[in-house]
């Protein structure tokens, strides 16, 4: 898709690693002056801060020459990146650090393990030779073993290790590249590895342990591991039996697992690589990213098909940590490598608590003696818009701060109920914490208030307010209540249309197109197909989707097929007879089904709802996609995968009726009909779905030319669907729009914390 040329970008990088005192600054200037771009850099606490403006395509430029021409001696291990709207810098400067508004010493994430150090553990010479905890101040365990800052040895879980005589050496050494590396260890003095069995008894220890866990995944057998932010569940990838009985024993049915693979060649072996997803895979971040698998790819090189079943795409990353670059070495295949967790609990971090929560579900268990701190799962990306789009925040992402542009008090903000995450806004600082998880099981909601506990004593700061949800029932909300603090309520909707307007660094009016699953309403329904005219502080509801009836509450939610009937049940005014036929309908019994319209006739049981999340389940379920789900999201995703290759620009028709209270109901009345048509014509999946997806954005559209504000604002979790993303911001740019999205915060509610924080500092203002 060709993307309109916009004249000039911004964009704003942060950069760690070893990047201060080598000439990086002066690089980073010539490079700036060669290619004629204005604006700074600048040493932070922790790395190097640049903004930089020019055209598009010399911004580019830049972003893919930093890496490849920075000065020899540096190594780059975090390279984040935002583009944003220009500012108008009039020429490139060099500005002088200025420690004093970043005092508040940003704690680094964890970061993978760098090319010299890679080098040293695969070097039988190196007295480093297969240690698994190898590190350097470039890369290496952070995030995941500070306890408090200044981030010192004595302040990490690294305190009880006691460097020998070489490695306190390095460490005083201002001329090594261990000087003052807090992790510093070696065999010598530093954690070792041990294998136990189920029972916790200690099978073999050191180089034997990794022999004989990397010998038990081989047979089949599942294996816990032990990583940097927890642990992980291994399973050989190839092996169709062993990855049924991981998802046996773990209770997971279909959702997709994702994958480690031992090289990049043998990830482009099975999938679609481009060059943003290969630079992405290879960071410092080491994300999971999302891929697309090749059509044709031999059988014995594919993975099992129960890794993802009936999925297009894997979730693929290599290795990261010493201690996954041995295992990975040895194996010499990709492996299952899922969080250590029951579904939606937290990653299990300590060897002890694994033992218990995962003794029925690995057979070995691939322990060390390093503690980790915090739990912190792996991030997952995906490319849309030739840009990384971060769905889930976590490993080598946070605890980063979204920089905003009021100071204000501190606020602490305690996010949305699924897909948790924490923020806290230290002087125009918002760090958000780690994924935690849906605040389901009394694990997360641990994990959740230690997460909340850890971020104000890590800053050492105690918040002046809170902000929450307004769901009164959320766990979160009742946190928030019961700290007895001055409380800020924020929609959901709202908040996730100012999260991204933080992190595109937006103020004053945009319309913003709030679309997901569930979130309160303040007239009492579930909303989720929201158009809000929008500031940091307000909103005004413009537009919404007709709504419909949740038959049977949650349980709709994991059930396309009741929505599927709610939305027929208003196409017929509650009389089925005409739509027997229909997959949803079928499904059900006549018992069932009566159940069902007894509900919603009585209007019992059948909250009211907008949700564009549900929408999507129920043509998912018309289309005989999904009638029940094993995994929230389940039915979206199948509509999204099924488009594949799918190549039309019809849509179907819809209508925008006049709301009496004001503002526009976009009516889906006549688009469902339009899909009823082409199921019973038995038109293919994939274009009765791109129809779908093309029809949302014309209605978008269609509403943004009503309110007439130019900048659109795209959030919540729909739009971590990547064709309706592309597709709303081509189109929206070729009618002279300019729309805006996510980048490294989620557009899912991973990024409701940073929006309640964000409307909160504004408000208090
Ligand atoms: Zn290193
Ligand atoms: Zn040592
Ligand atoms: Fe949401």
């Amino acid at each position: 898709m060709p993307l309109k040329v916009r004249e000039q970008q911004h964009v704003s990088v942060f950069l760690s690693g070893a990047v201060q005192g080598i000439g990086f600054r002066p690089f980073v200037f010539r490079l700036a002056q060669e290619l004629g771009l204005t604006g700074f850099v600048r040493n932070s606490t922790n790395g190097v801060i640049i903004e930089a403006e020019g055209s598009p395509q010399k911004v580019a430029a830049f972003l893919k020459r930093i890496p490849e021409e920075k000065p020899p001696l540096s190594f780059i291990q975090n390279y984040q990146y935002t583009l944003l709207d220009p500012i108008g810098f009039s020429n490139f400067v060099i500005r002088e650090s200025d420690e004093g508004s970043l005092k508040s010493a940003v704690v680094l994430p964890d970061i993978a393990i760098c090319p010299q150090c890679l080098a040293e553990i695969f070097d039988p010479q190196n007295r480093r030779y297969l240690y698994p905890f190898t590190n350097c101040t470039q890369c290496g365990p952070r995030f995941s073993i500070v306890e408090a800052l200044p981030y010192d040895r004595v302040n990490t879980s690294m305190k009880k290790f006691r460097m020998c005589p070489d490695c306190a050496e390095e460490y005083n050494n201002p001329d090594d590249r261990r000087f003052h590396a807090q992790p510093n260890a070696c065999p010598k003095c530093g954690p070792h590895l041990e294998l136990w069995d189920a029972k916790g008894k200690v099978i073999a220890t050191r180089r034997e342990a990794v022999s004989q866990a990397v010998d038990n995944i081989k047979k089949g057998k599942i294996a816990a591991v032990k990583g940097i932010g927890g642990f992980h569940l291994f399973a050989d990838a190839h092996n169709e039996k062993s990855v049924q009985l991981l998802r046996k024993r773990k209770h997971r049915e279909e959702k997709p697992f994702a994958l480690m693979f031992p090289t990049l060649k043998s990830i482009e072996a099975q999938c679609r690589v481009s060059p943003q997803e290969r630079a992405l895979l290879l960071s410092g971040e080491s994300p999971i990213v999302l891929l697309i698998k090749k059509r044709k790819i031999g059988r014995l090189k594919a993975v099992a098909n129960s890794v993802a079943p009936g999925n297009p795409s894997l979730g693929a990353m290599l290795p990261y940590s010493p201690l996954h670059h041995i295992l990975m070495k040895e194996l010499g295949r990709a492996v299952v490598a899922t969080s250590a967790n029951l579904a939606e609990e937290p990653i299990c971090a300590d060897e002890k608590e694994a033992l218990q929560r995962l003794g029925g579900i690995a057979d070995v268990f691939l322990v060390h003696d390093r503690p980790i701190v915090r739990s912190i799962d792996d991030s997952v990306v995906r490319v849309v818009m030739n840009r990384p789009l971060v769905i889930r925040r976590a490993r080598g992402y946070a605890p980063l701060p979204v920089t905003v542009r009021t100071e204000g008090p501190s606020v602490l903000a305690v996010g949305g109920h699924l897909k948790n995450t924490v923020a806290l806004n230290v002087k125009g600082n918002v760090f958000i914490c780690q994924h935690i998880g849906d605040l389901q099981t009394e694990q997360s909601l641990q994990a959740f208030r230690r997460a909340a506990m850890n971020l104000q004593g890590l800053y050492a700061t105690s918040p002046a307010y809170i902000a929450c949800d307004m769901h009164p029932d959320y766990l979160s909300t009742k946190f928030a209540k019961d700290s007895k603090l001055p409380l800020i309520k924020v929609q959901h909707h709202h908040a996730h249309i100012v999260s991204c307007m933080a992190e595109n660094r937006l103020d004053g009016t945009v319309l913003g197109i709030s679309w997901d699953g569930t979130g309160y309403g303040p007239d009492g329904t579930v909303w989720g197909g929201e158009f809000l005219k929008s500031t940091l502080t307000d909103y005004e509801r413009v537009a919404h989707l007709k709504s419909f009836m949740l038959p049977g509450g949650d349980k709709a939610a994991m059930e396309p097929r009741r929505v599927a009937a709610a939305i027929l049940y208003e196409l017929a005014e509650g009389d089925w007879k005409e739509f027997k036929d229909l997959a949803p309908i079928k499904s059900f019994t006549s018992k069932e089904r009566k159940v069902i319209k007894d509900m919603m006739c009585k209007k019992v049981n059948a909250p009211v709802t907008t949700s564009m999340g549900r929408l999507f389940d129920a043509v998912a379920s018309l289309m005989d996609i999904k009638q029940v789900l094993r995994f929230e999201g389940q039915a979206a995703m199948g509509l999204e995968y099924i488009l594949e290759g799918a190549r039309t620009d019809s849509a179907y028709d819809y209508a925008v009726d006049r709301n009496p209270d004001g503002g526009y109901i976009l009516n889906w009345t006549t688009t469902v009909q339009g899909i009823i048509k082409d199921v019973r014509k038995k038109m293919a999946a994939p274009k009765i779905s791109a129809k779908f997806h093309n029809t949302l954005v014309e209605m978008a559209l269609d509403i943004a030319k009503r309110v007439g504000e130019k900048r659109i604002v795209l959030s919540g979790g729909c739009f971590q669907n990547k064709y309706l993303t592309e597709r709303m911001v081509r189109r929206l740019n070729e009618e002279g729009f300019k729309p805006y999205w996510h980048q490294l915060v989620p557009p899912n509610d991973g990024g409701i914390s940073l929006g309640q924080a964000v409307c909160a500092i504004n408000r208090i203002k």
